[in-house]
């Protein structure tokens, strides 16, 4: 296991690995490995050319290139990642961030519910997650409530009561890869009456989603991680269909309305999922994220969860081999169902450690407070030997006994 021999019979062996050819590498000395990919995944070879084609348009034709192409291209998008979450194309809208997807999801489910105003998640959830779902929990005269230990069906189905209106959960924990089990937590939910609020940021376009099969209410997600949409590319908002109906959106905009074009002086809400657009539709960005969506379509759920796995697995024992001797331990689930895509670690400096780590050894990672270095392993753009150069070079810089230089500030990375 911890020969690069073994790393590079696995990438023979390996049916994604041709997927690899349609990303531009990472730029920088000493062949950079990344290993960020579920912050920012690297950029598709197509994704510059999708959008200068929409530059063109918008040079050439002017107001007439929405008719002629930006409306269906918006479309396009959200049809996208509607198959690839396992929802109907007229369940999920593309548009906005992540964050805003999540207040509009949140507020429309609370205000649906009155008599229900509090909301449940978790400690270990998204801090922009926690703070939208703490600002509409108050609005409503509710509160949130933080489960303190991981998000299991009892924890959950003990823990709501007539007050609940909304269980909102990230499908993976963005610190330690854990990865809830959405369809059993779904199920509880709905049987104790409350409704379903699933962020799929860490996990659509790397675990496979079934939204409609598990019977989810609601579910956002980002498309820059794991769906290779660039730097803010634009969220998405998932109703359950035979919901829809029933959900008032907190910013009914234009874009929303049951007929646009019509510029009605008061609004009434488009069927499905429509209603959830808020204003005009981010064309460039939606252009750039295409050529992503595409390629994991291509790819397909199953082939890039297997690898998915085979991946973590290979980190996860060539930490215990190299780093866990110098301190670092896994605190990734080590059984394949309960983790996501990417591998936890701790140890104490871990902020510095990162730092170095890209300064000197050409490994992008990243630190999450207070002593996590996490390894974003994205499958279609990774080889199994590129894993195994990161490990080796991580394991380098624990062993340096030089004391860790300045701390470099990485900056706000989602
Ligand atoms: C990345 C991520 C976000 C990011 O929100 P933005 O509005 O896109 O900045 C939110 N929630 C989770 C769980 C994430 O992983």
């Amino acid at each position: 296991m911890t020969d690069r021999a073994h790393a590079v019979g696995l990438d023979q062996a390996d049916v994604l690995a041709p997927f690899v050819e349609r990303f531009h590498p990472p730029g920088g000395q000493r062949g950079t490995v990344y290993l960020d990919g579920n912050s920012l995944g690297p950029q598709p070879r197509e994704a510059a050319g999708a959008v200068d084609v929409e530059l063109q348009r918008w040079r050439s034709r002017l107001i007439r290139g929405w008719n002629e192409r930006w409306l269906e291209l918006v479309d396009e998008a959200s049809q996208c990642v509607a198959a690839l979450v396992g929802a109907p194309p007229d369940a999920l809208v593309v548009g906005d961030s992540t964050t805003v997807c999540l207040y509009k999801a949140a507020s429309a489910a609370i205000r649906a519910a009155p008599l229900r105003p509090d909301i449940l998640t978790d400690r270990g959830n998204f801090p922009t997650d926690l703070y939208v779902l703490g600002e509409v929990a108050t609005a409503a005269g509710g509160r949130l409530r933080v489960l303190d230990a991981p998000p299991t069906a009892d924890r959950v189905a003990a823990e709501i009561d007539g007050r609940v209106g909304l269980v909102a959960l990230s499908h993976v924990d963005f610190r330690t890869g854990e990865l809830l089990a959405l369809a059993e937590i779904t199920e509880v939910t709905r049987r104790a009456g409350a409704r379903s609020l699933w962020d799929l940021s860490h996990s659509a376009g790397v675990v496979p989603v079934d939204l409609g099969d598990a019977g989810v209410d609601l579910a956002i997600g980002c498309t820059y991680k794991y769906l290779y949409g660039g730097p803010g590319s634009p969220a998405y908002l998932y109703v359950r269909p035979d919901l829809a109906g029933e959900l008032q959106t907190p910013i009914p905009g234009w874009f929303g309305h049951a007929d646009p074009f019509a510029m009605e002086p008061s609004y009434r809400p488009a069927p499905g999922a429509d209603r959830f657009r808020a204003g005009t539709p981010p064309v460039l960005s939606i252009a750039a994220l295409v050529p992503g969506l595409r390629i994991v379509a291509e790819a397909g759920a199953a082939a890039i969860r297997a690898k998915s796995v085979a991946l973590t697995h290979l980190a996860i024992a060539l930490a215990d081999a190299w780093l866990a001797p110098l301190g670092a331990t896994v605190v990734t689930p080590r059984v394949p169902a309960r983790r996501g895509g990417h591998v936890a670690l701790r140890f104490p400096d871990a902020r510095a450690v990162s730092a170095r780590l890209v300064a000197d050894h050409g490994v992008i990672g990243d630190a999450r407070q207070p002593d996590i270095l996490r390894l974003g392993l994205s499958p279609l753009h990774l080889r199994f030997v590129d894993v195994h150069d990161g490990l080796a070079r991580i394991a380098a810089a624990l062993r340096e006994e030089r004391p860790a230089p300045d701390v470099v500030d990485l900056g706000p990375v989602p």
